[in-house]
């Protein structure tokens, strides 16, 4: 069969595995904006996904769901633990995110990484046809720029990082640092969440391979490669429905109900050091030490989606925060009232909007975060003009919706204390006016906008090199 004109590559397939009340498995569609704004565009363009099925060791044949062409790749037990785990969670993600933890730099973890990368290269070209547009997803995959375009010369590739992209001083500790940058390098437009990012790329391609650069464009002896930043965004559509839902707001007033009446704050992440929930969660139990607040007149619910549980930096967190939610509640909870509600579950996405709906302040306070989605989801639901929204100053998102959160910095307990205290008594006639500066950037600025954004920008021909002399 003739080759897709527009190729996707990301770690996991756009789908999950599903098992019907009869025991039949079947595909759903996965939850989330990246595959609700690209699914539209794979459908125009009969596009192919590659990615990894979620089943170790399994080996499957292409096959088509939801109207996307899904072509698997293979990753043994022991591939998931070296790669995925190992590479990809122990040492990229802590490295990118400031090392709020140490990344662990282990050969065989690279070698593996290596390897994975390769095949997920293999099958992009193959399935993609002669010229194609290929989009390569995160930092799994930064090696396959690179080694698609050795395969696939005639090939448009680019590449978005969906978290930080850290400064030199950081990124400079990787013993394979050349090997990921030159991979990168691979593509013809390689796209950021900040500007910041992008110019962090940039720095480094100078000095580490005393590339010429002129402003974001990085000038190669054949090529150019552009860096330019596209902050991604939610699904504003979607999220409008929900809230719309009679169920949906049901469920909002019930939560209310069961949270007995307070100010309700709200935090939902996935159970990470670099979200800051430590952090939060004492400068709450501290307010009510200090006597700011009143047992009853604020409650917390931290939900706390389970997250790579097999990697031990994530088992320790899960023990402090348990032990501090423990400790709290033992000293301000009154019987059948804690001031905590923590939820180590993940929840649906009407759930989640019934969550937002019922938040009167919605916390979110990385210590460094790509972009955090979970504060766009809550302004985009807030259709009531009613919410505070504490934002991290550390999160990709601040940039976006400064004019209308009660930033803060996430170290800063005190900080914490007083900012969660003004968001808490913040007047309605300041939430509207508040909510209403960031409802405008991000409904104007959704996620299908951003996919078209970073689809334009990779379709452009690239300059030719400036002539500056
Ligand atoms: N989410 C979810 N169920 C949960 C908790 C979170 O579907 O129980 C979703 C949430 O709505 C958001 C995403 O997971 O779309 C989290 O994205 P974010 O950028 O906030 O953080 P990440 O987990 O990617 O670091």
């Amino acid at each position: 069969s003739r080759g897709s004109e527009f190729v996707v590559v990301a770690n996991r397939l756009p789908v999950d595995r599903v098992t019907g009340g009869d025991g039949v498995r079947s595909w759903r569609r996965s939850p989330g904006g990246l595959v609700s704004a690209i699914a539209p565009v794979m459908r125009q363009r009969q596009g192919t996904w590659i990615g990894w099925s979620g089943a170790p060791d399994e080996e499957l044949e292409p096959f088509e769901e939801d109207g996307m062409r899904l072509h698997p790749v293979r990753q043994s037990a022991e591939e998931l633990e070296l790669y995925y785990e190992g590479f990809s969670n122990a040492t990229l993600w802590p490295l990118y995110h400031d090392v709020i933890a140490p990344p662990v730099y282990d050969r065989a973890m690279w070698d593996a990484y290596v390897r994975v990368n390769q095949r997920f290269a293999d099958a992009a070209a193959e399935v993609a046809a002669e010229g194609a547009i290929v989009w390569v997803q995160d930092y799994q995959l930064q090696l396959v720029p690179a080694m698609l375009r050795r395969l696939r010369p005639d090939l448009r590739i680019g590449f978005f990082l969906h978290i930080p992209f850290p400064p030199t001083e950081l990124f400079m500790q990787l013993p394979w640092r050349r090997r990921i940058l030159e991979g990168l390098l691979g593509a013809d437009l390689v796209g950021f969440q900040l500007p910041g990012a992008a110019a962090n790329f940039v720095r480094l391609c100078r000095q580490l391979l005393d590339a010429r650069t002129v402003k974001q464009d990085i000038v190669l002896d054949d090529r150019t490669v552009r860096a330019r930043a596209f902050p991604i965004s939610v699904d504003v559509g979607e999220l409008s429905d929900l809230v719309a839902r009679p169920d949906v707001r049901r469920r909002a007033q019930e939560i209310r109900d069961d949270l007995g009446g307070g100010t309700v704050l709200l935090g939902v992440d996935r159970l990470d050091y670099t979200k800051g929930i430590t952090q939060r969660l004492q400068a709450f139990g501290e307010l009510f030490s200090d006597g700011s607040l009143k047992p009853g007149e604020a409650v917390f619910a931290q939900i706390a989606t389970p997250s790579r549980e097999r990697v031990e930096q994530y088992q320790l967190l899960r023990d402090q925060i348990e032990q501090q939610v423990g400790r709290i509640n033992g000293e301000y909870a009154e019987l059948g009232s804690p001031v905590i509600h923590y939820l180590h579950t993940s929840y649906d996405r009407e759930e989640l909007a019934a969550l937002y709906l019922a938040a009167d302040v919605m916390v979110v306070t990385p210590l460094r975060d790509g972009m955090n989605l979970v504060a766009k989801e809550y302004v985009a639901c807030r259709e009531d003009l009613h919410g505070a929204l504490m934002l991290s100053e550390f999160a990709g998102a601040a940039p976006e919706l400064r004019r209308g959160a009660f930033l803060v910095n996430p170290y800063d307990i005190d900080g914490l204390k007083e900012t969660m205290l003004a968001a808490i008594r913040a007047e309605p006639a300041d939430q509207a006016r508040r909510l209403r500066a960031m409802r405008k950037r991000v409904l104007e600025h959704d996620v299908e906008r951003w996919a078209c954004d970073f689809l334009e920008a990779l379709e452009r021909p690239t300059n030719q090199a400036v002539d500056l002399t």
